[in-house]
């Protein structure tokens, strides 16, 4: 219907098809992994509010979600960090026997969209040491905790397949995610878990509006086919479909949520 306005399934009433699921989601309390936290807390899932700095902002959404009868705690944890990421499965195992839904989300741009030349060692390593690496050693802690039909989900970025300068840091630790995804989805094809990555185009979150003008994000926003920025919820409700029954057959893909861009 031409001009009917469509609300995201995040901000409409849903089934509780995750019920009785655990639900990890990392870099949880800002941006597009909050929208992703409160969908999954929605559709019934217990989530587990991972954060690294963003304290109130994640105590903030597990109060939302308990206000809306949904079930949610956090845990402080920098997920680049493999001795953290040790002490967070030690305590989530404390307080849980599964994690039955991981979705990946905590990620970082190479900041200042550096060029080849530009790279240090030490933004490479940032980047790669959130992006890949550290996403890499989580989802081997969780899946030991994951039962047979469980659920990975990792966001990408449409960056993965970019030529535009200055991401290349940013674009091969996102395609080491897609890389990993496909090799995953065979290894745990016989425990029935599926592995699957979201990959956004642009969303409207701190990570673009921390790097260009309000005016440089609109543009960006006008350029999309379906006529404005990604919002988080758009990315939420994909990483909800993949996380649920419905999506039983959906395995080692890469899903793009570009608005057509
Ligand atoms: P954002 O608004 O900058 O939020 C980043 C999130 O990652 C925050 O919750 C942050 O947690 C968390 N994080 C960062 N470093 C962490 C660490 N070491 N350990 C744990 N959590 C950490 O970014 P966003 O736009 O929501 O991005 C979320 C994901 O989508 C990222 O993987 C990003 O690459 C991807 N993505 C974004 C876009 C876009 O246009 N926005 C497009 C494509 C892909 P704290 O605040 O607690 O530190």
């Amino acid at each position: 219907m031409p001009g009917r306005a469509v609300s995201p399934a995040s901000t409409r009433k849903v089934d509780m098809t995750l019920s009785d699921r655990t639900a990890l989601v990392t870099g949880a309390g800002r941006g597009i992994g909050r929208a992703i936290a409160r969908r999954l807390a929605r559709d019934g899932a217990a989530v587990i509010v991972n954060y690294a700095t963003s304290a109130e902002q994640a105590a903030s959404l597990v109060k939302e979600i308990e206000a809306d009868g949904g079930d949610a705690w956090t845990e402080q944890a920098d997920v680049a960090n493999l001795a953290q990421v040790d002490d967070l499965f030690t305590r989530i195992r404390a307080r849980t026997d599964r994690v039955d839904v991981l979705v990946n989300n905590a990620g970082r741009g190479a900041g200042g969209m550096p060029t080849l030349a530009a790279t240090t060692p030490a933004i490479y390593d940032s980047t790669f040491g959130l992006n890949a690496r550290g996403l890499f050693f989580v989802t081997q802690r969780a899946v030991e905790l994951m039962p047979d039909g469980g659920r990975v989900i990792s966001i990408s970025s449409g960056s993965s397949s970019t030529r535009q300068p200055g991401l290349s840091a940013y674009a091969g630790s996102k395609a080491a995610i897609e890389a990993f995804t496909r090799v995953w989805a065979t290894e745990l094809a016989p425990r029935k878990v599926t592995v699957n990555a979201v990959v956004p185009g642009i969303v409207d979150t701190d990570l673009i509006r921390n790097g260009m003008t309000p005016q440089l994000a609109e543009h960006y926003g006008s350029l999309v086919p379906l006529g404005r920025l990604g919002q988080p919820e758009d990315i939420a409700d994909v990483v909800a479909f993949l996380a649920g029954d419905d999506a039983r057959w959906i395995t080692g893909q890469c899903v793009t949520a570009s608005g057509g861009a």
